[in-house]
């Protein structure tokens, strides 16, 4: 089967040219200008951008959090990243105290498959170290598991010690995998939410005050320094402020292998979504939860300069009638995430190209090449490449959309940038070679995603940002 996308502009991280791009099977097969292989179909991609598919570094499908399970599963929230523009996921496989991380693993591919319809992969989560756990992590790693994931908050539910962080920091170093954190310090929180409690403070404005952006500089700070003293490879997840983004400056010049995300919530959402009346702010209650606005540049600053060097949505979404109102009494008891996987692509390209905060190259690069070399997918995914998997969006950079429950595809009663004017949509999507998304319409199949096989974690993949435009 051979596909012929024809008069488009292709954009990777470091090239931007007219050309056409054959496509056989599922490669890319040849680029070049005016080709005029016989094809099976010709596309013709006139004024549109051709973007390889974004890969979603940070999602929770399918997942048990506070007594209830995320609002999408491998089906909903693949098809809605789709939608977006995703071909990529790596999604959080958690695990259990006690069990075989493999028990959990096979759990997580239960899951996804015959559901997804984009290509996955999965980040393991270590919530102990102990003999038994250690001894299982190179066969993991050898089956494409490459990066291993340690909360340093939630305290009693997935908090990790550090012990546990830094044994996971030195396997990593031996095996080849790189060890992500949820940096947030767990035990402060866990006293400021007593306090708030206890002082009557229910409301979800108070996920946000009993969460400090002081509590994320110091673990963020505290994980690169284990870093440096394990001489390991850290990425730091969904970075949210300045006080988090000085301790990762700080590592990288050190010459720490340490690596920063955030997400497109953290530039164009704030604090004040959270103080909202009729219980409104639980729609933005997630960890770590919205800044100041104050946030916003000093992010964009870091994005250009290269401090952090991916965007993750972290999805995790839950329904605002029914799960969020769990917690109407008691802002501890919403459940944290929001639906998010679908709209990272677009308000990327909106708030960063089309605004002029970052180059088109570099979107490319933050939405999807950097996460492809960091976890080890690169170059099959995350480029347009002759033999790279056909993973391509044909986006229109001048469609106007309006953001809404109404109108999104993730399975989900409440949308959190309703309203949100965007610039730039992707109109059809394929991955590897085949058409999930067609003139916006869905035309794929659940369960034709496949499980991906990571590659070990490798510095020299993992080349330096280009700074600012
Ligand atoms: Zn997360």
């Amino acid at each position: 089967m051979k596909k012929l996308i024809k008069n488009g502009t292709i954009v990777t991280a470091t090239d931007q040219y007219e050309a056409d791009i054959l496509i056989e099977d599922e490669k890319v097969a040849a680029i070049g200008v005016n080709l005029n292989e016989q094809a099976d179909e010709v596309i013709d991609a006139q004024g549109a951008y051709i973007f390889p598919g974004g890969i979603d570094p940070h999602t929770h499908l399918d997942m048990p959090f506070g007594g209830t399970m995320t609002a999408d599963d491998y089906e909903t929230g693949t098809i809605a990243a789709a939608h977006g523009g995703t071909t990529s996921i790596v999604d959080f496989c958690l695990t259990e105290k006690g069990q075989p991380l493999q028990k959990s693993i096979d759990k997580w591919h239960e899951k996804a498959n015959g559901k997804a319809v984009i290509d996955y992969g999965f980040h393991l989560q270590l919530l102990e170290a102990t003999e038994n756990t250690l001894k299982e992590l190179p066969a993991i790693v050898k089956d494409g598991i490459t990066s291993f994931k340690v909360f340093m908050a939630y305290k009693n539910v997935f908090q990790a010690d550090d012990e546990t962080l830094y044994k996971a920091l030195l396997t990593a170093k031996e095996e080849g995998a790189l060890v992500m954190v949820h940096a947030e310090n767990g035990d402060v929180i866990d006293h400021l939410v007593k306090e708030a409690l206890a002082n009557g403070n229910t409301d979800p404005i108070y996920h946000a005050l009993t969460r400090p952006p002081e509590v994320e500089g110091e673990a963020t700070g505290r994980a690169a320094q284990l870093t440096g003293l394990a001489d390991s490879q850290l990425y730091v997840v969904h970075v949210s402020c300045q006080e988090a983004i000085e301790k990762i400056a700080e590592a990288r010049e050190k010459g720490f292998r340490v690596y920063g995300e955030t997400c497109h919530q953290y530039v164009t959402l704030d604090v004040s979504h959270l103080d909202q009346p009729n219980f409104e702010g639980a729609k933005y209650v997630w960890s770590p939860p919205l800044r100041d606005k104050k946030n916003h540049e000093l992010i964009w600053k870091a994005i250009q300069n290269g401090t952090l060097q991916t965007i993750g949505s972290d999805q995790c979404s839950f329904n605002f009638k029914g799960q969020k109102d769990l917690g109407i009494d008691d802002f501890t008891k919403i459940p944290n995430g929001g639906p998010l996987i679908e709209d990272r692509f677009s308000i990327m390209f909106s708030e960063g190209v089309r605004k002029g905060r970052i180059s088109i190259n570099q979107f490319v690069d933050l939405v999807s090449t950097r996460t492809a070399k960091l976890f080890g997918m690169f170059p099959k995914k995350g480029t347009i490449a002759v033999g790279s998997d056909a993973d391509i969006v044909i986006f229109d950079p001048n469609a106007e959309r309006t953001i809404s429950a109404e109108t999104h595809h993730m399975n989900v009663d409440y949308n959190p940038f309703e309203g949100m004017k965007v610039t730039g949509e992707p109109i059809s999507v394929l991955s590897r070679g085949e058409f999930v998304i067609r003139e916006k319409e869905f035309v794929g199949k659940p369960g034709r995603g496949q499980f991906m096989k990571r590659k070990r974690f490798n510095e020299d993949a993992v080349i330096e940002t280009a700074t600012a435009k």
